[in-house]
This record gives C-alpha cells, structure tokens and sequence, in this order.
C-alpha cells in the first residue's frame, strides 16, 4: 500500500500531488473511520488554497455523517486545543506548515488533542485506499457551524507562564497563523510588542515561512535598532518557536531546546523527550538539571507518543516544534514563545547570557544520493558493517536511521529522507576534524 502520511500529516503541491479529491478522499475516510457519527473542528492557516480545501473537507465530513465546527485561521495548536476543549473527536488543521506558499496539506488529531499516530494514519490510509467510504442517508446528514475559542485559549496558556518583567519583543509570524496569537498574548502578559510580517497573507509575503537564520535577519536587525529584549518567530502554521538574543542573533535551535529542556525539568521535574538528531548539549543541560534524555524517531508525532508514554512535561525538535505538555501534547508556537520569556525573566540573566552557558560543538552533514527502492537494503549493510568502520561505539540506537554514540562523546547519525532519494549524515563532536573524518568515513561507507 502507498503511504500518505509524511513524519506531520499529507502535504503537497496544491493542485498538483495535493488535490482537492485527495482532500475529499481524507476527509470521507476520517469519517469513516470514527463510525460516521461525532463532531470535527477544523483550523486552517491563511494560505491561499485553505478555502478551497477547508469547504471539501467539510463536504467529505458532512457526508460521512459528522458535525463540523470550523475554527477559522488558527495556528495548529489551537486544533489541539480546540479538539480537547470543544469534547469535539477529532480535529483537522489545513497547512503545509513551514513549505512555500504553493503547498498545502492536512494534519490530523485526536479527541485529546494530540497528531494522530502512525497506527490511526495507517487506518485512514487503508479507508482511503480500498475506498471503504461510508455515507449516511439524508436524515443523517449534520451542521456546520463557527466558533471561536482563541480568547479562552490566549486565556489558557497565559495562566501556566509567570513572566513579570516587562519585556520589550519583536514578534516575526511570517504572515502566517500565529499574526492572530502571539503579538496579543504578549500584549496580555505586559510586553511592549513590536511586531513584523504579522497580517495573515497566504502569499508569505514577508519572507519565507521556515523560521531559519537566513530567513530572520530582519527580525535580528530589528531587534537591535529598537534595543529590544528578544525577537521570537514562527512558522506558517504556527507549530515552531526561534528566537533572536537582545543583540540581534538568532539562537541555534539545538541550544534553545536545550535551555528549555533544562528549564521544564527545573519547573515540573521529569524526563526530556528530543529526537535522534538533536545534539548533545540537550542532554548535557538535562543531566546538568538533574534529569535524562529519551530519544525518538524525527518528527513532532513521535515526541509526543514518547512523552505520553513517558508520562514527560516537555519534548522538543531543535527545528522548534516543541510541547509543552504541562497543557497539551500538541506542539504549540505562541505557548513556546511565553514560555522562553519566562525562562529569561527567571533566570535574571539576558537571552545571550544564557545562551553564553550552553556548549558549542562542530556538527558535520552530508547526504548521499539512494533511489528510494535501495535504502531498506543500504541501512542494513552500513548497520552490519558500523562495528568494523567506526569502532569504540558505545551505544546504537536503531529506532530512525542508525545513530550511534562514540567514547569520545562524539556522535553520527545515519539517516534515509523520509521523502527524498538520499541518506542523510551527521555528526557531532567535540573537534571539527573528528566530527568531518566520520562524516567522511560513513560516506565512504554508503558509497
Ligand atoms: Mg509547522
């Protein structure tokens, strides 16, 4: 059977590999799948086909005999939110998340809030491939209707933060989702705002919508010229934190996960929960607090099955997806951004000071072209063949790729692209030749 479903939801071209009959297909075989019956809430981010694909899905929805509640812009956490809030059985959000404005695709998620599983995406692709689509008769057919549930939401995570400073912020929502959020959940905390691309415009009109160093230098000029305390950013749906120090450079993601980490086991105590690629500081700031690192597959869906069942307070991606799970296991941007403010406000120090604490290790990447059909086969050959070339490995972990950890605290990485013909590597270590040479060793490898 095809796979549908990416590490977060479907995504494609609009039009093009994400049509408006795959969005119907999706919707009715959701619907199937929760026995035609039940309530659905659906957000969306402001690109321009979110209409288009927003009225499908209620069709499908419709159709297949469930209500739907239409949220209207929201970032992706508010999805979340919403479905857990509402008592609604599922909620769909309508993004490509961070790709360019041509794409656009659905997430889905559970009664409680948190993105459907590996398990519950392989039901609704079985429906969707067998065409096991249910309909109801015309008597069965329910509502559509509108709610709006940011205030309470706004309301909600303002309650779990303590931030008493007054800071001064540069909030960059990539004209996407969050422009309707984090610029007034700051307001409500007390912080002079200073906001930029912040008018929903699906056409990303600002800058790209990856929140990435070379995409934020506006954001960091900003921040400087007006001496402010921070600038946060976003993603176009809204899912993703970055943040720029009060002198105007961007934070390396690893880094600012890391002092997050370090920071929720200070406040609520528990274990961590990152993915396979992110880099060792996390676990250094961790263990520094007092607590330990479990390791996941990439992607925000496996963070948060691992965080449920490690019962944890907080997990993270170093691209910013982070949760929060003090509120909900849905990976939430604006909570992540208040959440840095109180950090800082705790810590009495300024962002960079903080950032001056964390260590600096060189990492390596490559990626090696391999057609999708060899990857299965390579993986297990550089898995059989990793004790003879690399030697002291002290731990493998074989759970997303092959990773493996060396005496010296220097790490590779092994990875095939979930989407793409390559094999992604990466390494970190403490010097820069040793982190190339097994770059260079594990492309020899695969070569
Ligand atoms: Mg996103």
């Amino acid at each position: 059977m095809p796979k549908l479903f990416g590490t977060s939801g479907v995504r494609g071209i609009i039009n093009e590999d994400f049509t408006p009959e795959t969005a119907l297909r999706l919707a009715r075989a959701l619907a199937t799948s929760l026995e035609n019956s039940g309530t659905i809430v659906i957000g969306k981010d402001p690109r321009t086909s979110s209409d288009l694909i927003e009225d499908i899905i209620t069709s499908g929805l419709l159709a297949g005999g469930c209500s739907v509640k239409k949220l209207g812009v929201v970032p992706t956490s508010v999805v979340g939110f919403a479905a857990r809030n509402l008592g609604a059985d599922a909620g769909i959000m309508i993004t490509a998340s961070h790709n360019p404005p041509e794409y656009n695709g659905v997430k889905f998620f559970d009664s409680s809030g948190m993105a459907y599983t590996p398990d519950k995406e392989l039901e609704i692709e079985e429906i969707y491939f067998e065409e096991r689509f249910e309909s109801v008769e015309w008597s069965e057919i329910k509502d559509v209707s509108s709610t709006t549930i940011l205030r309470e939401y706004m309301q909600d995570i303002s309650k779990v933060v303590d931030v008493d400073k007054k800071f001064k912020v540069v909030v960059d929502c990539a004209n996407g989702a969050a422009s309707q959020v984090t610029p007034y959940l700051l307001e409500g905390l007390g912080c002079e705002v200073i906001t930029l691309n912040s008018q929903l415009d699906g056409t990303f009109p600002g800058r790209p919508p990856e929140p990435v160093k070379e995409n934020l230098q506006e954001l960091c000029k900003i921040v400087k010229s007006t001496a402010a305390d921070v600038g946060l950013a976003h993603d176009g749906d809204g899912d993703r934190i970055a943040a720029a120090d009060e002198n105007g450079h961007v934070v390396e993601g690893d880094k600012l996960l890391a002092l997050a980490s370090a920071y929720a086991v200070q406040k609520f105590g528990g274990k961590i929960v990152t993915t396979i690629d992110a880099s060792k500081v996390v676990d250094e700031q961790v263990i520094e607090a007092g607590s330990e690192v479990v390791r996941t597959k990439v992607g925000d869906v496996s963070v948060a099955q691992e965080m449920e069942s490690q019962e944890a307070n907080f997990g993270g991606e170093p691209s910013g997806t982070w949760i929060c799970g003090d509120v909900h296991l849905c990976p939430d941007g604006p909570l992540a951004g208040i959440r840095i403010l109180e950090m800082i406000d705790d810590s009495g120090k300024t962002l960079s000071e903080l950032v001056d604490g964390v260590s600096s290790y060189p990492v390596c990447r490559a990626k090696i072209d391999c057609p999708n059909k060899e990857k299965e086969k390579v993986m297990q050959s550089v898995e059989e063949q990793a004790p003879q070339v690399f030697g002291d490995i002290v731990e493998k972990l074989t759970l997303d790729g092959l990773r493996l950890e060396f005496e010296d605290g220097a790490w590779l990485l092994v990875r095939p692209s979930g989407t793409e013909p390559y094999i992604r590597v990466t390494a970190e270590a403490d010097d820069e030749d040793r982190a190339k040479s097994l770059v260079g060793e594990a492309k020899q490898l695969l070569q």
